[in-house]
């Protein structure tokens, strides 16, 4: 069975969109048809434009008291707690992501997230009084930022959204949300339980459509702050265009981040822990270790534990709760990474595992779990980012080496140490350079900031930081 929506959900109800063309959602293990929506158009984008300056501008949205904020955020989660197996059902059959995966983030993360920034809108002062050394007072005062235009990919796209969309209302700004077209059915449920949450008109708006309708977005002179989850290489077009406008932007963008064993780990512990810290919805994840750096001394042996644990995962049918390996979101992903693997190859890394398609399985867009080993760190796929169940293994000689190499990437976005010594790990753990890192595991906090550093992004989400990125400060003296 399909699904077909034929509406947009602008300004609090559903739209007629202005043109016919249609986004097309593909199952990714059976390459059959989903269903489809609506793409939105320039005119739809300048109407939900509208709708959200309106709601910032006049409703009143932004100087509701947070109470009435926190109790929308809360009816939304409840919104979206009801509806969680059918979300997560619909992005695991989209992106290939395991459904006990799409459950934990798709559904129970982002139902969370909501219901966090509900609590922090009422517990945050938005106003403090700072006495001045020069003898009077100021009053510090931050208020919501005004329409912000979010971007988001297909990797996880409700929990991503709600990243965005939770701190965002929460400091009583409207959004224009733009969802990836590689997932798009997903968006429709969130803007059915918007409805159902009666967020005010024109505070949550969608606009499905691809890179140039984002763009226009990006640019539109009613939108105050751009928020951005995606490629690096998407992130710098939109950061010189809101370089230009002199706009705020936060940009989440990619990473080649690096698990660091350390000569002493247990590597029973590792492989349980690097299911999520490196091959978490099959590699397709920002923050995914796919740099294994492997003592010399324990070097074959690291090759042979990785080699075993992933050549043990089953690969399958995403909906199957069994599956920890299912296919990439597309024909097109899947055809990038098998050229990282031909890469890999060309420049002599040694493929110890996979290297291709699962054997068993005709259909889908699978790539079996890949290990390579004696990597160059300076080789394309040590440096580049795959983004599929692909690990490389690099050897290292003594700590100081090993963080030289987790430092040697354009990125610096998750990462992990694993040891038996913890007080070790955690002071290997401060000398990487990257804005998220694991001892003995990798999990995301809500309550800390989660964000990169060099060609991983600009900014931070999650915590309360994420909600002071969507407010402006002013400064009111009171010298008389
Ligand atoms: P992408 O950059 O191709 O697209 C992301 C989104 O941006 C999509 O909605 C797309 O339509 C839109 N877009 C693309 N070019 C644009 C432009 N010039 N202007 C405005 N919008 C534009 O990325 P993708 O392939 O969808 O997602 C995978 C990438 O996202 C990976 O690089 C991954 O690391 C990154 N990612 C980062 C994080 C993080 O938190 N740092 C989280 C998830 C994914």
């Amino acid at each position: 069975m399909t699904v077909t929506y034929d509406k947009l959900f602008i300004d609090g109800g559903w739209v007629a969109p202005t043109t016919d063309r249609r986004i097309e959602a593909i199952n990714a293990t059976t390459e059959e048809p989903l269903g489809s929506v609506p793409e939105a158009s320039e005119a739809d984008v300048d109407r939900a434009v509208q709708a959200a300056r309106t709601a910032f501008d006049e409703s009143g949205w932004a100087t509701t008291n947070p109470t009435e904020r926190a109790a929308a955020l809360n009816r939304f989660a409840d919104a979206l707690e009801k509806r969680a197996e059918l979300l997560t059902r619909s992005v695991s059959l989209q992106n290939g992501m395991p459904l006990s995966l799409s459950e934990q983030f798709e559904g129970g993360y982002a139902v969370a997230l909501l219901r966090y920034y509900a609590a922090l809108a009422t517990s945050t002062e938005n106003e403090e009084r700072r006495p001045s050394p020069l003898g009077f007072d100021t009053l510090v005062q931050r208020s919501p930022i005004g329409v912000v235009a979010a971007i988001v990919p297909w990797n996880y796209p409700v929990v991503l959204a709600i990243t965005k969309i939770a701190p965002a209302l929460a400091a009583g700004c409207a959004i224009v949300l733009k969802p990836s077209p590689g997932t798009v059915l997903d968006s429709f449920i969130l803007a059915e339980a918007a409805e159902e949450a009666q967020i005010p008109a024109g505070v949550i708006n969608w606009v499905p459509g691809g890179r140039e309708l984002g763009a226009y977005l990006v640019s539109h002179p009613g939108v105050d702050k751009v928020a951005f989850t995606g490629s690096t290489a998407a992130g710098r077009l939109i950061a010189e265009n809101c370089g230009r406008l002199m706009r705020p932007v936060t940009l989440e963008l990619g990473g080649k981040s690096a698990a660091l064993i350390l000569d002493d780990a247990d590597l029973n512990k590792v492989t349980e822990g690097l299911y999520f810290a490196s091959l978490a919805n099959n590699g397709q994840t920002c923050m995914a270790c796919t740099r294994i750096l492997a003592p010399s001394s324990r070097y074959d042996e690291v090759v042979d534990a990785i080699s075993a644990w992933m050549s043990s995962l089953k690969v399958g049918d995403p909906l199957d709760p069994s599956t920890q390996v299912g296919p990439l979101a597309s024909a097109e992903h899947r055809n990038r990474v098998e050229g990282f693997i031909d890469k890999g190859r060309a420049e002599g890394a040694r493929l110890v595992l996979g290297g291709g398609r699962p054997k068993d399985i005709d259909r889908g867009w699978f790539v079996a779990p890949t290990v390579f080993a004696d990597v160059d760190n300076a080789s394309t796929i040590a440096q580049q980012e795959i983004f599929g169940p692909v690990l490389s293994v690099i050897k290292y000689d003594g700590d100081d080496e090993a963080i030289k190499i987790a430092n040697d990437s354009d990125y610096g976005l998750g990462g992990s140490v694993w040891s038996n010594d913890s007080e070790r790990a955690m002071s290997v753990a401060r000398r990487v350079q990257t804005g998220t890192i694991g001892v003995n595991g990798y999990v995301i906090d809500l309550n800390a900031p989660f964000g990169g550093v060099k060609a991983s992004g600009i900014g931070r989400e999650f915590g309360p930081e994420a909600m002071s990125s969507y407010q402006q400060l002013k400064s009111i003296y009171l010298p008389g």
